[in-house]
């Protein structure tokens, strides 16, 4: 994995070849332009001057004509020496000019590269590190297993259901790692749907989830047609569903609810769990952001990307979500769909 001094010195050089080819492209046309004037300019002056009129008494014209030739021969020098000097100060200005400009050219072009560089550094050492560490607990845990002199067999059995839950999560995320790296280039594709069958669609998804918390859902959704690409909607509301169930306390009521507000529907996730505080709204939607750990439910701690996912599907299909919340009252999440979805 590229580190971030990696990262810069391959930058550096980068932005030193290019802002090279930038300014020897400027040069190589401020010194053609600079010759081709120098041609054009002094061609006149090239051709032979004209012989002289003066007719004189002691016929001494050929004499007074090689003189006439010698001064404007003299002055014809001059001028192109003084044209010269000109272009090479003119060129030499520009390459300073130019290399200051190459330069920047050469950050602006780089700068957006430098950028995915940087956060696929981070995907990646956040990703190294979410995966290392349920691994070192399960090679001590099995490792203080094996060093044990006696291991009956149901504390073997309950290694191994460990190890298999553990795997499990390890597979988990590493599918959701893969969601997130998937090609974004494709367009999503829409068709004219039932809103209340997506919303079914995504409250299947969780329902189990919902019973085992002992958590009811109130579906007021409204039989609105919408243009969208049902599968990446349902997806997404199965997030936004799975996150009011994993921070709701055990027992309490979520409301999935739709409102037509001028022209978009607006789908809203309703929770009366834990909330979010103020701090920790603007970084939600960020990969790996978990606001304070100690407030969320244990029994499915999650790894930070549920929304970092749910804000990538939402772009797909052309919808931003909303957050409120109210630590300790609850949070909503509404997705804003447009009706006319091309
Ligand atoms: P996680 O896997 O931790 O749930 P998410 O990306 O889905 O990751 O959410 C990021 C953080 O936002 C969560 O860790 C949690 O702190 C907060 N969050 C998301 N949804 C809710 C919600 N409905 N209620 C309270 N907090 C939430």
């Amino acid at each position: 994995m590229p580190s971030k001094r990696k990262i810069s010195t391959f930058l550096t050089t980068r932005t030193a070849k290019l802002a090279g080819t930038y300014l020897a492209i400027i040069m190589l046309m401020s010194v053609s332009f600079s010759v081709i004037f120098y041609n054009s300019t002094t061609r006149p002056l090239n051709r032979p001057a004209p012989s002289s009129d003066v007719v004189s008494p002691f016929g001494q014209r050929a004499f007074l004509d090689s003189q006439v030739q010698q001064v404007i021969e003299e002055r014809f020098a001059e001028a192109r020496q003084e044209l010269t000097l000109r272009l090479v100060w003119i060129n030499l200005s520009i390459l300073v000019l130019g290399a200051g400009v190459s330069y920047v050219l050469a950050r602006l072009s780089l700068s957006p590269i430098e950028e995915a560089m940087e956060a696929q550094s981070q995907f990646i050492s956040d990703a190294s590190h979410e995966l290392r560490t349920p691994l070192t607990v399960l090679q001590s845990t099995n490792e203080v297993a094996l060093r044990r002199k006696k291991l009956t067999l149901t504390d073997a059995r309950d290694l191994i259901e460990y190890n298999l839950a553990e795997t499990k999560k390890m597979k988990e995320l590493s599918n959701t790692l893969l969601e997130l790296l998937k090609d974004d280039s494709k367009e999503a594709t829409f068709s004219k749907v039932n809103l209340q069958d997506v919303t079914s669609e995504a409250l299947q998804s969780i329902v189990s989830y919902a019973q085992s918390r002992d958590i009811s859902i109130n579906d007021k959704v409204q039989p609105t047609k919408v243009r969208t690409n049902k599968q990446i909607l349902a997806q997404l509301l199965g997030v936004l569903l799975s996150n009011a169930v994993q921070y709701s306390d055990n027992g309490s009521a979520i409301t999935l609810k739709s409102k037509v507000v001028a022209n978009s529907v607006r789908i809203s996730v309703v929770d009366k769990g834990i909330g979010i505080r103020a701090v920790d709204l603007p970084h939600i939607f960020q990969r790996f952001y978990r606001a304070d750990k100690s407030r969320t439910n244990g029994d499915s701690p999650g790894y930070g990307l549920g929304l970092a996912i749910a804000d990538k599907l939402s772009k797909k299909i052309n919808a931003k979500i909303d957050v409120t919340s109210k630590p300790g009252s609850g949070s909503t999440f509404t997705v804003v769909l447009p009706l006319k979805n091309h």
